[in-house]
């Protein structure tokens, strides 16, 4: 079946869903990264993205927040473009942890392996899998320039976010050791830790993060600048990559709520990939016990039931 959405239901969906959104109250914001802690609470985007590069956009989505884990996602991507869907599968892996994103435990039950890019420990070890490896400089501009490429423009590394969250993660200095006993690293750990926390540093802003995802939507085609970021063959694992874990050990309860492929991270963004049909991203500090934010998903979610759009469902979806 196919049916068309008229560009003008996406634009009042997107107003509704954040009119319905913008009271929610619960939640927290991270606070075991001292700088997230202390940032405005009430901060509240929504902005989607349309392969042809139309975009709708509601409250703060030029604010640059941290991107955090949502980082994850690009630089799997970028691992995919230098090594390929079978190298990452084999070093990495592509399964759920069901467990949260730092998880110890997860690293310990699994030592033969991190379980997917998406959690801390797979992610470390992504970006010790990033190309050149050995150097640091060459890495961190490959994993930038990466990122530029996904949104279209250049993040910013928040210094004092990257200084507050380097000297409190020591938690991932323990899974980094423990991915260099298990011989799931293959860079410098100390280095392959410093590059996972600056990407995560990393400020960018709903609409960016908006304009990646409807790359991703679009197999790799960058809706505003045009150009194919990534091979189109790379698309379904990469939204699998997301799908599988992209809310930690609440995924399923996700998709089959909202029935979009989604990544969150600790500063507030959730972005949401429906192919062939749109990006999403919303943005709003406070999370839940899962570290995904409360505000963010409740709109994503009210955005997709009011559309009447679900990944899963026997429908070809198009905003025309
Ligand atoms: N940088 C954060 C951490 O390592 C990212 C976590 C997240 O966004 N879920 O803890």
């Amino acid at each position: 079946m196919r049916r068309d959405i008229p560009f003008s239901s996406l634009e009042s969906a997107v107003h509704e869903a954040y009119e319905e959104c913008k009271t929610i109250t619960g939640g927290h914001n991270a606070d075991y990264i001292p700088y997230l802690a202390g940032i405005d609470p009430n901060l509240f985007g929504i902005a989607v993205c349309l392969p042809d590069g139309r975009m709708v956009c509601v409250g703060d989505t030029d604010y640059r927040f941290g991107i955090e884990s949502v980082s994850k996602v690009h630089t799997a991507i970028l691992a995919l473009r230098q090594l390929g869907p079978e190298i990452l599968l084999e070093k990495i892996g592509a399964d759920a942890t069901g467990l949260s994103f730092d998880s110890i435990m997860a690293l310990m039950l699994e030592m033969d392996h991190p379980s997917t890019p998406l959690v801390n420990a797979g992610a470390i070890s992504t970006c010790s899998l990033v190309e050149p490896v050995g150097s640091s400089e060459a890495k961190w501009k490959a994993i930038v320039d990466n990122i530029t490429d996904l949104c279209g423009s250049k993040p910013e590394l928040i210094e004092e976010l990257y200084q507050s969250e380097s000297a409190t993660n020591f938690t991932n200095r323990a899974i980094a050791w423990l991915l260099r006993d298990y011989t799931r690293i293959y860079d410098d750990p100390m280095m392959s830790l410093d590059l996972y926390t600056r990407q995560c540093s990393l400020g960018v802003t709903a609409k960016q993060l908006a304009v990646s995802a409807a790359t991703i939507a679009d197999d790799g085609k960058n809706p505003l600048t045009k150009e194919q970021v990534f091979d189109p063959s790379l698309s379904p694992q990469i939204v699998s990559l997301i799908a599988t874990v992209g809310f930690y050990q609440k995924s399923g309860d996700w998709l089959y709520r909202a029935g979009i492929p989604a990544k969150t991270g600790v500063g507030g963004a959730v972005m949401g990939i429906m192919p062939g049909v749109f990006g999403v991203c919303a943005f709003a500090p406070p999370l839940d016990s899962a570290g995904n934010s409360v505000k963010a998903q409740a709109a994503i979610k009210k955005l997709m039931n009011l559309l009447s759009i679900n990944v899963f469902s026997n429908t070809h979806y198009e905003v025309v």
